[in-house]
């Protein structure tokens, strides 16, 4: 049964936040398995998806677009899907509330200190986004301002007046971007209270994400997700583990204790940094990170002839690169683990690895993205030999 969207979250339909919300959870779960399923049975067993016993308010990672409208002024939202148009939302169902909490009252203050919204069409005004990272365990929040230009008029009045409406906030970021460009984050970064990042806790590690970062935005999910892999590596303390794609160092952090040694490839430059915090925030020393491509590291270490026992690869959604697959040949693992955010190309790149004698033995959907329709996949594939 459909449900009354208009009811449900003011700005729908035309907010194309979640294109699942008129669909029951259970059934969008369904939807979801049967998804993966079609794609990848093919090749192996596809366990049942694990959803959320509460899957509402699970984004810990969100985003505002500021704008201007000539009755109400300064408010915030989202784009219309495919648009640049941005429509209102004072109470999104994805979102921590927290969240919602701290835009709204961002709306209040940017009012009160006349802070014009940045119009792309004129490139006039100066805030443009609003960006603000939860951490899930540690309750840390982190609030970008994201501006057209460093300079924001009474800044340290307006931080005072953030804080005190909100003592839960840890830092706050100015990010300035001004390019005409369709990216949220632009280069340069002032910390204007606080550390600058937050930390959170995962699989029993302590993690530091920066702004610009990779981090799941569905912590609760991504645990499970994470222990699943680790799972799957079947680690015994003997192996050589690459960990690419490797954000902040999540996976490989995680799964160190059970490994020999861990190396970890990230194109992300803030990321590494983290990466090579966090490991050193958790007391490890068999992990090391490199800041490259995956693929141009993978022809790197086959050139020098290092051997790889298990590899994790957590590409985005576009997929991995034929450089990097052919390098996997190369270098043969016994083990893949690959975290997957778009079966598509998980399939696309599993096609590609079973000309090296790779099978998938099986995969695990998870939802990390409730009411829209976007799923996760952990699979694992094994070399035949
Ligand atoms: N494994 C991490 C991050 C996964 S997201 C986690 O679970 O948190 C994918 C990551 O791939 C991002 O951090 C992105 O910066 C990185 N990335 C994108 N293209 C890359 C490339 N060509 N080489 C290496 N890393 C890349």
């Amino acid at each position: 049964m459909k449900q009354d969207l208009k009811k449900v979250c003011q700005a729908a339909p035309r907010c194309g936040g979640c294109n699942m919300l008129e669909v029951p959870y259970e059934e969008q779960l369904i939807k979801k398995q049967k998804m993966v399923e079609k794609l990848l049975k093919q090749f192996g067993k596809v366990n049942p998806i694990v959803g959320m016993d509460e899957p509402m308010y699970y984004r810990h990672k969100v985003h505002a677009v500021y704008a201007y409208d000539k009755k109400k002024g300064i408010y915030h939202g989202n784009y219309e899907e495919k648009t640049h148009r941005v429509i209102r939302v004072s109470h999104c169902l994805l979102e921590d509330q927290r969240a919602d909490a701290i835009f709204n009252s961002i709306d209040d203050l940017a009012r009160s200190f006349k802070i014009r919204a940045y119009d792309e069409d004129s490139g006039y005004g100066l805030l443009r986004h609003v960006l603000i990272r939860i951490g899930h365990y540690t309750g840390q929040i982190l609030v970008v301002l994201v501006l057209s230009s460093p300079i924001l008029p009474s800044k340290n009045n307006f931080v005072k007046a953030l804080r005190k409406l909100h003592p839960e906030i840890t830092s706050i970021v100015i990010n300035v971007n001004d390019k005409n460009t369709s990216m949220v984050l632009g280069d340069k970064e002032q910390v204007i209270y606080g550390r600058g990042y937050i930390e959170d806790q995962i699989c029993g590690y302590t993690f530091r994400i920066s702004p610009k970062s990779f981090y799941q935005v569905n912590p609760v999910q991504t645990q499970l997700l994470y222990q699943k892999a680790i799972e799957y590596a079947a680690l015994t303390g003997r192996e050589t583990v690459v960990d690419a794609y490797c954000g902040t160092g999540t996976i490989g952090i995680a799964a160190s204790k059970n490994a020999d040694r861990v190396i970890g490839v990230e194109l992300n430059k803030d990321a590494v940094r983290d990466a090579v915090v966090n490991a050193k925030t958790n007391g490890i020393k068999n992990i090391q990170f490199y800041q490259k491509d995956a693929g141009q590291f993978l022809v790197q270490i086959a050139q020098n002839g290092e051997r790889v026992d298990v590899l994790f690869m957590d590409p985005p959604r576009n997929g991995s690169d034929e450089t990097f697959l052919s390098c996997v040949g190369k270098l043969a693992p016994n083990r893949i683990v690959y975290v997957s955010c778009n079966p598509e190309t998980l399939k696309r790149d599993l096609e590609f690895l079973k000309k090296f004698k790779y099978r998938m033995v099986e995969a695990t959907p998870y939802d990390l993205f409730p009411f829209t329709g976007h799923v996760e996949t952990v699979c694992l594939f094994s070399k035949l030999r």
